[in-house]
């Protein structure tokens, strides 16, 4: 993060330079101006696009300094039923590499990808021909289902296919993508091990959750989910579908209804009302509000937080 921040901080500072001795009318400010636009370095870094917030945190760990990122959803908008703009597309075409998870989260993507005429496009489909490790014992059903990013095991593969393409389209930074994909991949491996040590502890395996994001992270660790929408956050629960949430809530004693921070709690604060529930933020990791990146979160921090909420309502 603050590595990032200063690798921004300087380009701008070179730019302003170079503007400076433009502003100047000299020759030499042309050669300043031209070497400003390939980016402080002697090699032009590869444009990298990113369709939403996990994306971007992969991309930008294995990444960092040597590309120019940019996450085509805006922080803290709910990404199940957002489409890019003309604009956003015109920046695709201009771009190297568009990175994706796949699997239906991006509704929006087989007609863009269709519609652009950019040849030296990579396009990355992180979640393709991921090793599922489906759990033959649990019963959750992940048909369809595209926020495999939330099982560690799974966001490491994705993690992987991300670090392949960047390696490919620019092998030059080859070792330093490596080198930050090892890093991480051992960040996410003991995240797995504290989840399911964690888990295994736990007395209740059942929660109460927004919309139903929650299946590869259920699967792996042997938790539950109920879900009060559908695998897109976009519609509000029948009466029918209350009612049975309710009696699921009162027949297992179940102390706390999950919500997420983008999507409207409302339904989440009626069930708590109505059982004697309390609520609390259980993050899906679709999107994270400016100020929560401004404030350093990122994937590891909130899949941590997400434990520890866990365990305050399961333990
Ligand atoms: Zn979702």
């Amino acid at each position: 993060m603050k590595k990032l921040r200063i690798s921004i901080l300087g380009s701008i500072l070179l730019l302003g330079a170079a503007l400076l001795l433009s502003g100047c009318g000299n020759n030499a400010a042309n050669t300043q101006n031209q070497s400003s636009e390939s980016t402080s370095g002697s090699v032009k870094k590869l444009t990298v696009y990113t369709s939403f917030y996990p994306m971007y945190d992969f991309t930008k760990k294995i990444g960092g300094d040597k590309i120019n990122l940019t996450n085509l959803v805006p922080a803290g908008t709910e990404p199940h039923d957002w489409e890019p703009t003309p604009s956003d597309i015109a920046n695709l075409e201009k771009a190297d590499v568009l990175i994706y998870n796949g699997a239906g989260m991006e509704s929006w993507m087989d007609k863009v990808l269709k519609s652009l005429n950019n040849q030296k496009l990579t396009t990355v489909e992180a979640s393709k021909g991921l090793n599922l490790l489906k759990n033959p014992d649990k019963s959750e059903n992940l048909t369809n289902d595209p926020h495999v990013w939330l099982n560690p095991m799974l966001a490491k593969q994705e993690m992987g296919a991300i670090k392949n393409a960047l390696a490919n389209a620019d092998p030059a930074n080859k070792d330093y993508y490596e080198k930050n994909y090892a890093d991480n991949a051992t960040h996410l491996d003991l995240l797995d091990l504290e989840y399911k040590s964690t888990v295994a502890k736990f007395s209740k395996k059942d929660i109460v959750v927004a919309h139903q994001a929650f299946g590869y992270l259920c699967n792996a660790y042997g938790l539950n989910q109920v879900a009060i929408e559908g695998l897109v956050a976009d519609s509000e629960p029948s009466p029918a579908r209350m009612a049975e949430i309710v009696k699921f809530v009162q027949e297992k004693k179940i102390k706390t209804i999950f919500f997420e921070e983008l999507v409207s709690p409302k339904v989440a604060q009626t069930i708590a009302q109505e059982t004697g529930a309390t609520t609390a933020i259980l993050n899906p990791i679709e999107g994270l509000t400016e100020s929560d990146q401004k404030a350093g979160k990122d994937y590891f921090s909130v899949m941590w937080d997400n434990l520890e909420v866990l365990k305050k309502a399961l333990q």
